[in-house]
């Protein structure tokens, strides 16, 4: 992907301040799902980290996952598996809980949505400290998925959230703050 195209993406983002919550900046990625070109642009580039390579399925992560995830499965051709907040997936589950800032969170993934040995890519907006992305990997591991790696359209990097995840495999992003 050109320069010029990841500043464009770059510069679409619109920083939040204290939301949800005092001292958090929210990446807020509303104008680009709502422009169409930058859209094209930030599926397309999250789709060449993975070219050629084996992908049979891709997992979203509850909520903007869902988004971008569905939309790269499409792409690349593959299946969509979505990791949701505990509570909401209707049929046979496999959770896990894993700490946030301040206190914890759970996802969860239906048991039988990866078959073993699958080609398996997680796909989420944002990689923040990585609690969230950790846990999908983990139900993806447990789930004896062969774990293709991580893509992110963005990465605050200053968190340090790759360190938690890159053990699973290749961690990818397009745009790092
Ligand atoms: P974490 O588990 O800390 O890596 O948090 C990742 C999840 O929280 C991602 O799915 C993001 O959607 C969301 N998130 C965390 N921090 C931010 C932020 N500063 N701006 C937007 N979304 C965020």
């Amino acid at each position: 992907m050109s320069a010029s195209s990841l500043e464009r993406l770059r510069s679409a983002i619109r920083d939040v301040p204290d939301f949800p919550q005092p001292g958090i900046i929210f990446k807020d990625i509303t104008p680009v799902l709502a422009d169409a070109e930058l859209l094209r642009l930030a599926i397309d580039g999250m789709a060449e980290v993975v070219a050629g390579q084996r992908v049979d399925k891709i997992v979203g992560i509850d909520a903007r996952g869902f988004i971008f995830g569905s939309m790269l499965a499409q792409k690349l051709g593959t299946g969509f598996i979505p990791a949701r907040k505990k509570g909401k997936l209707p049929w046979k589950t496999r959770g896990l809980d894993y700490a946030l800032e301040y206190g914890t969170n759970s996802i969860e993934m239906h048991e039988d949505a990866i078959t073993p040995g699958e080609h398996v890519l997680l796909a989420d907006d944002l990689l923040a400290t990585g609690g969230t992305a950790g846990a999908a990997l983990q139900l993806m591991e447990m789930a004896q998925a062969k774990i293709v790696g991580a893509v992110f359209f963005i990465e605050l990097g200053f968190l340090g959230g790759r360190d938690k995840v890159s053990s699973f495999g290749p961690v990818h992003s397009l745009l790092t703050f």
